[in-house]
Order: C-alpha cells, then structure tokens, then sequence
C-alpha cells in the first residue's frame, strides 16, 4: 500500500518497507478515507495536531528510543505534512545531526521524531485520538532487551540492516 500512497522520498530512519511483503494483499483503501486528516494531542492539551492519513506504525527497539520514552517507540509514519497548534509549548532536542525529537512543555507527552533531510514526522501511536493502525515494521531487533517481545509478525531489521538500508538511500540513521 505505501508504494502506492507513500512518495518516493525515504525515511532514513524510520521505514515502513522493510520487508518483500511490502505492500502485498492489503486492501487499498478508498481515496477519500486516504485523504482525512487525523487528528491526536498531549496529555494537557497545550499542544495539538493535524496529520495526513497514515496506517503504517514503525517500531523502534533502539537504545535511543528506549531511553527517551521508557519502551520501544511507537511511531507512525506521517509525511511532511504534520500541523501543529500551541506551537510555544513545544520543545525540541537535536538528538542527533539528523534528527530531533519533541515534546510538550507543559506535560512532556512526546510529539514526534523528526527527521531533518525530509521533514518527515514519525508521531507517537498513542498521541492520535484514533487507534487505527497497524504495526507494519520492527528496527533494530538486535538492540531489543529480553524484558518484552510482541508477538506481531512483521518485517524486522536488524541496526546492521537498518545502516545498510539507509546508506543504499545515501541518509543517515540512528538517534
Ligand atoms: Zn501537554
Ligand atoms: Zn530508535
């Protein structure tokens, strides 16, 4: 579904294809769901937002996100195109050359982790009012403690693969 919905510009970081079933036997949703905007806010409620539909939630067992939010990150993958409103209740950390990560000053609900090459937003799963997703991608498995494992089945990606995946694209991954 993303290679029909998704432009060509790829996450370094976060990516939703990993996998050769990328795309196989999901139903293409009709072009006016495809369009509604979602909508999702912090904890309370001094920042809220708008994105572009997106399904496709990407998780990420990395160090970085582990120690940012507790657990693995949840992200979905939004495009560009995220509107924010209460703005000055933003905060943003440059946590990495490439990427930065962002919060609510007020509560510390995180926002998003975006990636500065392409302006795309991964946005928390929890964060959106609605629960209509799907966890499409795992990344850096390797870096998983043996505290807790999903049961989904999806594509996985090792930091190696990740790296690998990234260069071929000419980004940079990571934090
Ligand atoms: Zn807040
Ligand atoms: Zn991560």
């Amino acid at each position: 579904m993303w290679s029909i919905i998704r432009p060509a510009t790829q996450a370094p970081h976060w990516h939703s294809r990993v996998g050769s079933n990328a795309g196989a036997a999901r139903p293409i949703l009709d072009p006016s769901s495809c369009s509604s905007p979602m909508n999702g806010h912090c904890l309370c409620g001094a920042v809220s937002f708008t994105s572009p539909d997106a399904r496709d939630i990407g998780a990420c067992h990395c160090g970085y996100c582990r120690r940012w939010g507790g657990g693995p990150m949840l992200a979905v993958h939004c495009g560009p195109g995220v509107e924010f409103t209460g703005a000055q209740n933003i905060a943003v950390y440059a946590s990495s050359p490439w990427a930065e990560r962002a919060f609510c000053k007020s509560c510390g609900t995180h926002l998003y982790y975006k990636l500065l090459a392409t302006g795309e937003y991964f946005v928390p799963a929890g964060a959106f009012d609605s629960n209509d997703f799907e966890l499409a991608s795992q990344i850096y498995v390797d870096k998983k403690p043996g505290y807790y494992s999903f049961a989904n089945q999806t594509p996985m990606l090792t930091e190696q693969q990740v790296v690998e995946q990234f260069a071929a694209q000419g980004g940079e991954g990571g934090a």
